[in-house]
């Protein structure tokens, strides 16, 4: 498989992590993307590393999501000594904080959930909780910590990945998208952008929430509906707070992730809004009374940003991992929805092992484009 000519469509960190992969085995992938690379959600995205969600979908997400979360420590180092960025992988754990019945027992429906895949938190007493995190509120009713939850600033990975991809030599092809595939029969034969064809024998579709529309080109359903996420982001001192903050359920679900420099990345909303990147003074509104819910004194601290980002939605929240059934050549990493950060190392691992003609190291049934649709959603 040596010579062959591989095309990554979309260049945000599942596209990236793929050709990472494919650097390391020698291979000089050619990556496109109709924009800059990594600016769509996989800047936009927090980058907690979460499996405390992933405890609630189980079965083979979990999995997935258990092997990236595994990977990432010495995915970020090698990342960090080939680039010289450093994506500030932080072993920060998490604080759930509820305010009522409702927010408890959902807390502790999780606790459950994490029990049974041998994973364990403590549950704090407003004293201990405190110590933690000096500002936090004193009116949650009860708080959880969890250790594993960890955090890597997501435009300082893409930053790193793509320098590492320069370094070795990978083809990047900014704002240059792709408009459709070449195909010869079944055989995927490259792809065609406004500057012509390019040729290539295996092309991986990996463009977010664009993919269903490009798949359409070739008749080919995979449904990937952006949901948009806004976000807001605070300064404050570094150390204003050391842990994730969770609250709310659904609807009312909040986070805060504490970035070294004293950043306090605030999300975030999960709207259907279409290709809409915008923010919205309801959705600002519902970010900042959260934010200050968990931690009042943010409200003398400045807003420095806001904006949104689009997560690619599957039909079922999993995402789209392997071969599209029908064509020849042609591979999906696609569809991570809310998990995308997360599992950009397995994808990019997987999706490697398969362009190469392994078997993949997990079974990649479950996240088939043509599956059933599973029964719980993966959010
Ligand atoms: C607000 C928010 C918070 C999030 N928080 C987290 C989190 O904490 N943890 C986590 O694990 N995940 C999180 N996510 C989800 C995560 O960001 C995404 O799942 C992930 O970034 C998806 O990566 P991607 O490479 O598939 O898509 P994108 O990053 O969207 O990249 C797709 C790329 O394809 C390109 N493209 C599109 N069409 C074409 C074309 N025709 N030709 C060439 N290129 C094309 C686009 O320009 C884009 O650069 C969050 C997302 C949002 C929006």
């Amino acid at each position: 498989m040596g010579g062959q000519r591989i095309i990554i469509v979309g260049g945000g960190v599942i596209g990236l992590s793929i050709a990472e992969q494919l650097l390391r085995r020698g291979l000089k992938p050619i990556l496109l993307d109709k924009g800059p690379f990594a600016k769509e959600a996989s800047w936009a995205g927090a980058g907690y590393l979460d499996l405390r969600s992933a405890s609630r979908v189980g079965g083979e997400f979990f999995e997935l999501c258990k092997r990236s979360f595994d990977l990432f420590p010495e995915w970020v180092d090698r990342l960090k000594r080939e680039s010289a960025i450093d994506p500030e992988l932080i072993h920060c754990g998490s604080l759930d904080v509820a305010f009522n019945d409702e927010e408890e027992n959902a807390v502790r429906q999780m606790e459950k959930n994490l029990k049974t895949f041998n994973l364990s938190g403590e549950w704090l007493t407003p004293g201990e909780a405190s110590q933690k995190e000096q500002q936090l509120t004193s009116k949650a009713k009860s708080i959880f910590h969890f250790k594993e939850t960890s955090q890597v600033r997501s435009p300082r990975l893409t930053r790193a990945l793509i320098q590492v991809l320069q370094k070795g030599g990978a083809e990047l092809r900014e704002l240059e998208g792709v408009e459709e595939f070449v195909i010869k029969g079944s055989q995927i034969r490259g792809v065609r952008t406004a500057k012509g064809i390019i040729e290539g024998d295996q092309v991986v579709l990996a463009a977010g929430a664009w993919s269903g529309l490009l798949a359409e080109k070739l008749k080919i359903s995979v449904p990937t509906k952006p949901f948009r996420g806004q976000v807001v982001m605070f300064r404050s001192k570094p150390g204003t707070l050391m842990h994730i903050l969770f609250t709310g359920v659904l609807k009312g679900f909040t986070y805060l992730v504490p970035r070294l420099d004293g950043h306090i990345y605030v999300g975030s909303t999960l709207e259907d809004a279409g290709f809409e990147k915008t923010t919205t003074p309801g959705g600002m509104e519902k970010l900042k009374n959260g934010a200050l819910k968990l931690l009042p004194g943010l409200s003398q601290q400045l807003i420095e940003e806001t904006w949104s980002g689009l997560r690619p939605g599957s039909v079922d929240g999993w995402p789209y991992i392997g071969s599209v059934p029908g064509f020849e050549g042609l591979w999906l990493a696609t569809g991570h929805f809310t998990h995308g950060l997360l599992l950009s190392a397995v994808t990019g691992l997987l999706i490697s092992q398969a362009l190469e003609g392994e078997k993949p190291s997990m079974n990649l049934n479950s996240f088939a484009v043509n599956r059933k649709p599973h029964a719980v959603a993966g959010i």
